[in-house]
């Protein structure tokens, strides 16, 4: 067997040990005689890896009891039209005429959850960047009736990072954690919602969470179809309907994994580390990599970075594959190089990277 060291930017890796338990109990999950994929979700065996990952996923992220823990599936894309369609309040006493959502955009996934926002009510944009930076707070224009200030923690296609938590005063703070969720330490109480998708930072794809507080839950409008209600599954324990069991159980699988490693903090610890390694070569390199991002707003987890000569960059890529370095190949729609370095991908597979950008650029520089 040989593994590789993934960069992808997700789905991406999963810890080893999470897979080798996967493997060890898939045919006969716990004395069921059954895998896990195979029984019900109201189940017995299952409904207690459910509860659990909750629990768990709560003392990860120290979220307190005024916050519901949402289980749901769609993918972030549901959650921007999720967030509008739950959040969006009545500003008068014609129901069809909602408050605005403001939206703080400076990359691609900021910028299509405003786009689909803005399909369903007024939307304004706080400040806009300009995909090298995060707008400062100075800068974000906060109408006085907006129903809720909406901004992605980490742009996953440019590698740009949130350095700040933007104050809002009394509009309820929304927030993408997908791409650094369980990465650094941050506090729940600044926001009124966050919600992330599992399959970077939390096992696979086709599980979708939202943490959101009990006030701005049940403002849907009455004709808000059920599925796409917060309110319909924080009354039901997200078991309105059969959940995404098998992501459920691999969720459960990593915050076992993140519990041993020492949580949170940890993981920030080598975060810092591993993107440390990589931003070090490529500001050493005298050009011969670069990025574009400001160094302040520089990912932890994306980095991106692009070579000088272009025409190098299928060697690159290929030379570092038959080292086992894989996936590292920059978003389509802006190019260059793009290494992802999750909780999952172990820090020896960042310094092999860095080594390997540094002997390439011996080789070629
Ligand atoms: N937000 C962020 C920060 C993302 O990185 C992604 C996808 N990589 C999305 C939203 C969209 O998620 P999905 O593909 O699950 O709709």
């Amino acid at each position: 067997m040989s593994r590789c060291f993934n960069f992808s930017a997700g789905p991406s890796e999963l810890p080893l040990e999470v897979l080798e338990q996967v493997r060890d109990e898939l045919l006969d999950f716990r004395g069921t005689g059954c895998s896990i994929m195979e029984i019900s979700h109201r189940s017995k065996a299952f409904t207690e890896v459910h509860n659990e990952t909750q629990q768990m996923l709560r003392s990860l992220l120290d979220i307190p009891e005024e916050y519901d823990i949402l289980f749901m599936q769609g993918g972030g894309h549901m959650q921007f039209s999720m967030v509008p369609l739950n959040l969006m309040a009545p500003v008068s006493a014609d129901p069809s005429r909602r408050g605005g959502g403001c939206y703080i955009v400076n990359g691609t996934w900021s910028r299509k959850a405003a786009h689909e926002a803005g399909r369903l009510g007024g939307i304004s944009i706080a400040a806009e960047g300009d995909e090298t930076n995060v707008p400062q707070q100075q800068d974000l224009r906060i109408p006085e009736d907006a129903s809720y200030v909406y901004y992605c923690d980490n742009e996953t296609v440019h590698g740009i990072e949130f350095n700040y938590v933007p104050d809002t005063g009394r509009v309820p703070l929304v927030a993408d954690m997908s791409s650094n969720i369980l990465t650094r330490p941050f506090d729940i109480r600044k926001f009124g919602a966050i919600w992330f998708g599992a399959q970077k930072n939390f096992g696979i794809a086709g599980l979708t969470i939202a943490a959101v507080r009990h006030d701005l839950i049940g403002r849907a409008p009455e004709n808000c179809p059920v599925m796409l209600d917060w309110k319909s599954y924080s009354s039901k324990n997200s078991m309105l309907n059969t959940p995404p069991t098998f992501a459920i159980y691999i969720a459960n699988l990593v915050c076992h994994w993140l519990e041993k490693q020492g949580g949170v903090p940890e993981m920030a610890k080598r975060a810092a580390e591993k993107s440390g390694a990589l931003y070090s070569v490529i500001d050493a390199s005298d050009g011969f990599y670069s990025g574009k991002v400001k160094p302040a707003f520089r990912s932890r987890m994306n980095v991106t970075f692009w070579l000088k000569d272009e025409s190098l960059n299928d060697l690159f890529v290929e030379e570092a594959a038959a080292l086992g370095l894989k996936n590292i190949r920059g978003h389509r729609s802006i190019g260059g190089m793009r290494a992802s370095v999750y909780n999952a991908v172990p820090t020896e597979g960042a310094t092999q990277l860095a080594d390997f950008m540094k002997d390439f650029e011996r080789r070629h520089g």
